[in-house]
């Protein structure tokens, strides 16, 4: 899949800019594109209307607004909606978007992607929501293959450009109901430090003032664990964001079952750049831990887990396996969730269990993947 050569969701303002200045436009054109675009969330040159007829035309004929088209869109009965996206290949533009849709049984997945707005509601679900996460793909399919996720099933078929990861939120913040996005996680379909070099200028448009606004604190990076690529992604000092390693497994010997990308680099070496992380940005590491029943869920798994997060200060985020079909993985029982959280914590840890959500749909962790599973 290429990108597109001429994104909206790409630029930057100076990008933008330089544009504007080749095909003769003014220079504060790109700040009212951009505005139109992020501030006012219209992606139709035709309805900015502080543009003349000639510049509307230009936008049309040479930028790519949307660039892929929602191919299915699903509300779970908690408020989560997960749309399906398919991505148009190199220059075809949305405008092709009901076409596309009609031809829909016999679309091409392997330029699909699934992203998800979770609604965050108070404890005691009365009030509107109060937070609004959008969960997004970074690659199309993904080449690590964890064996309890739906992702990777059929490994990688694409990076996704900084535009496209970009645009996914976008998506999501014109959803109905949604007021406004405020926390990001790169927890969809892919490992986002496969590909750094579109998610850190995305991060950046996320978090800008003239594009999303989101916090970078807000926005959270999650995964499986490339040393490399963490301490790249820790000199991009100017973003705060969050690192969350998915640790899922106490030992290297029950990771290596589990993550195939296991075999090339230890626990000891991920907890190693892990501190190198802390160290240089000042921010702790949440550890992610998918529970497996009977496989990784048990006191000793725990007693072992929290020995691990110790070393690192870490908070851990305990997350039930959701069910993908085809996979013989089980989702763990109550009681033993419950007392794999009261080991950590009379270890000394900080840990959460992650409700999951949107699971009516295939929208929870674990669960996106890049076919038209059957309709919930
Ligand atoms: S859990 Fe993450 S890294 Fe593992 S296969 Fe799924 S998307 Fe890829």
């Amino acid at each position: 899949m290429k990108h597109p050569p001429n994104h909206i969701f790409s630029h930057t303002p100076e990008s933008l800019n330089a544009w504007c200045r080749d095909v003769g436009m003014p220079p504060f054109r790109a700040t009212q594109i951009l505005e139109w675009v992020y501030a006012k969330g219209v992606a139709d040159p035709d309805a900015m209307s502080n543009l003349g007829k000639a510049d509307r035309d230009l936008l049309r004929n040479q930028i790519t607004f949307l660039s892929g088209a929602v191919v299915r869109h699903q509300r779970a009965t908690d408020g989560t909606q997960k749309l399906l996206v398919e991505w148009d290949d190199f220059g075809a533009k949305a405008a092709d978007a009901e076409r596309r849709v009609s031809l829909m049984p016999g679309s091409d997945t392997s330029r699909q992607t699934e992203c998800v707005m979770i609604p965050s509601l108070d404890a005691d679900e009365r009030h509107a929501p109060a937070r609004f996460t959008a969960c997004i793909s970074s690659q199309v399919g993904c080449p690590v293959g964890c064996r309890f996720c739906a992702s990777g099933i059929g490994g990688l078929d694409a990076n996704l450009s900084a535009g496209r990861i970009v645009e996914q939120v976008w998506r999501l913040s014109r959803l109905e109901g949604v007021r406004r996005i405020s926390n990001v996680v790169f927890m969809g379909m892919g490992e986002p430090l496969a590909n750094l070099g579109s998610v850190v200028p995305a991060i950046r448009t996320l978090a800008a003032p003239w594009g999303l606004g989101i916090s970078a604190r807000k926005i959270t990076v999650s995964t499986v664990g490339l040393p490399k690529a963490i301490d790249k992604l820790a000199e991009q000092l100017d973003l705060p964001v969050t690192l969350a390693l998915s640790l899922h497994a106490p030992t290297d010997e029950i990771r290596r079952e589990l993550i195939p990308w296991a075999e090339y680099t230890t626990i000891r070496e991920l907890l190693d750049a892990c501190r190198r992380w802390f160290e240089r940005t000042g921010r702790e590491v949440t550890l992610e831990y998918t529970l497996l029943r009977g496989v990784n869920d048990q006191p000793a798994h725990a007693r072992e887990l929290a020995r691990l997060a110790r070393t690192l200060r870490a908070n851990v985020n305990l997350i039930r396996y959701n069910e993908v079909s085809g996979v013989e993985f089980e989702r763990p029982r109550d009681a033993d969730v419950r007392t794999f959280q009261d080991v950590l914590r009379e270890g000394g840890i900080n840990a959460h269990i992650r409700a999951s959500r949107g699971r009516d749909i295939a929208a929870a962790c674990g669960q996106l993947r890049h076919e038209q599973a059957p309709q919930a």
